[in-house]
């Protein structure tokens, strides 16, 4: 056997980044966009000495769970892993990679992760979920402005305005940037020789309240005929805020440092609403959000109603709790929560974010919420020792909030993927809260927290998938923890 010899293969399993696995003369196999029960020839890409890479070539026998992928540069764009496989599968595989993840890296059993587990909340519809969306924009091989997705592993753009994961919003906006581009002769940005104008397009959209944002990413300080984009662009049904951000720097992060708007307002606003997580139907109360250009909102609006709703259900609030949101971005999870709870603290590293959580909290009546920026990893360790060391005389809590403080009822995590820092951990075990709820983007990296907090004296009471992230391998869960001596 050797690299480019092609090989027929039947899929039988699939990897937890999305591809699927066959064997041929006992050795596994990664082929992206199969899927299991595909009878495939596959040309060998790269081996290694227990398994090897291929690349579909033919499907012979189609599996049962294929389907037409609904975008045609699904196999080619970096974005989508999952198209090729009906969305009853790609739900089916999140719940088993949860579980998979649970038991390989968590060393928990098969059993007890099924009987903790509530069958993973789908999508209504899996496409057109996405309320946010960032749009290089480059030339093709012709020398045209392009925009659309990068190429999977490469900064290749494939041009396409009309992305399914994305609001059809999008392509109207992106149209109207490519023509004003073609009209005044605005050259795109070229990674490599970092000559060029316009790097990216961002566009938000409020899918309660409709509104549209576009944020025009430049290497230089200006456009020119400013007005003439300007002109297009507001024309546009809905839209609200039209900013430019300058990023003059050699890097793969998008946004810069300074935004101006050029047109309309500085922020959008969205509404969430919580929902009644018998049957996640939309309840009347809801919280609404400001959101600029560079605030982290949730990117699928309808489905993180359904995870916080189900956060603040294992939370099991009647009024009387202290509650730490560690990670609290914009204060999403935090005013979910305060209404229902004595007093929410919030933790978060990005003080723009805490910021806008101030201004959130403020725009919604509540005043039963205090944020704290900084690392999770640092305050909650800072706020534990301080009452024993100090009494908190030293702080502007009283001493009756220094005590809550010290020993919540309730800690809510949301981390990014790389899960909690192990002194967060450690801190959140001595402060003793009577429940940990952990909601993760990343089941690996929630596989080895909850195996600490297991070991720290809490058991699994429930956990629960959420598929935010559908056509992708990605899924967030949540998961209710209990101190195992109530
Ligand atoms: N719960 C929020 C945000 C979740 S995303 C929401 O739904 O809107 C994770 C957040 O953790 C991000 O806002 C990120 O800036 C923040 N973060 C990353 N590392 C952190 C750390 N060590 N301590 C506190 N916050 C951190």
């Amino acid at each position: 056997m050797q690299k480019n010899d092609v090989i027929e293969l039947t899929i039988t399993d699939i990897g937890v980044d999305g591809a699927g696995i066959g064997k041929y003369n006992g050795m596994a196999f990664f082929v992206k966009d199969t899927v299991i029960g595909d009878v495939i020839t596959a040309k060998i890409t790269k081996l290694k000495k227990h398994y090897g890479y291929a690349r579909l070539m033919e499907i012979k026998e189609a599996s049962p769970k294929r389907v037409e992928p609904r975008c045609m540069y699904a196999r080619a764009c970096g974005g989508c892993q999952l198209q090729q496989m009906s969305y009853e599968s790609q739900l089916e595989f999140k719940e088993q990679k949860i579980k998979g993840n649970l038991v390989r890296l968590g060393g928990f059993s098969q059993e007890e992760i099924d009987d903790v587990t509530e069958p993973i909340v789908g999508m209504e519809y899996p496409f057109e979920y996405r309320n946010k969306a960032q749009f290089p924009v480059g030339y093709d091989k012709e020398g045209n402005v392009v925009t659309g997705f990068y190429a999977g592993r490469t900064h290749n753009i494939i041009a396409n305005t009309n992305c399914p994961l994305g609001v059809r919003e999008n392509q109207e906006i992106l149209e109207a940037v490519l023509s004003y581009m073609r009209e005044e002769q605005v050259s795109a940005y070229e990674e490599s020789t970092g000559k060029g104008l316009i790097r990216h397009i961002l566009i938000r959209y409020g899918f309660d309240s409709k509104e549209l944002m576009a944020c025009i990413i430049i290497n230089g300080k200006a456009l020119p005929k400013e007005r003439a984009l300007v002109e297009k662009l507001k024309k546009i049904p809905g839209m609200k805020s039209i900013s430019l951000n300058v990023n003059m720097k050699n890097t793969n992060v998008i946004l810069g440092e300074e935004t101006r708007t050029l047109w309309g307002a500085d922020t959008i606003t969205d509404r969430l609403y919580l929902r009644d997580v018998r049957d996640f139907s939309r309840t009347k109360t809801s919280t609404v959000y400001k959101i600029s250009p560079q605030s982290f909102y949730q990117v699928n609006p309808l489905q993180t109603e359904k995870l916080y709703s189900l956060a603040l259900d294992y939370a099991g609030l009647t009024g009387k709790e202290t509650v730490w949101d560690l990670y609290c971005g914009i204060g999403t999870i935090s005013l979910f929560m305060a209404p229902r709870a004595k007093k929410v603290y919030g933790v978060e590293i990005v003080p723009q974010a805490v910021c806008d959580a101030r201004e959130n909290a403020r725009l919604n009546g509540i005043d039963n919420v205090e944020f704290f920026v900084g690392k999770a990893e640092e305050v909650l360790p800072e706020f534990y020792g301080k009452g024993s060391a100090s009494g908190g005389t030293d702080a502007s809590e009283s001493m009756e909030d220094m005590k809550d403080m010290r020993h919540p009822d309730v800690i809510v995590v949301d981390p990014p993927r790389k899960g909690c820092d192990g002194k967060c951990i450690d801190t959140m075990i001595k402060m003793r809260p009577e429940r940990i709820v952990y909601v993760s983007c990343d089941s690996a990296t929630l596989a080895r927290d909850l195996r600490a907090l297991v070991d720290g004296g809490y058991e699994v009471r429930r956990m629960r998938g959420v598929d935010q992230f559908g056509m992708t391998v990605h899924t967030e869960v949540a998961c209710c923890l209990q101190r195992k001596d109530l």
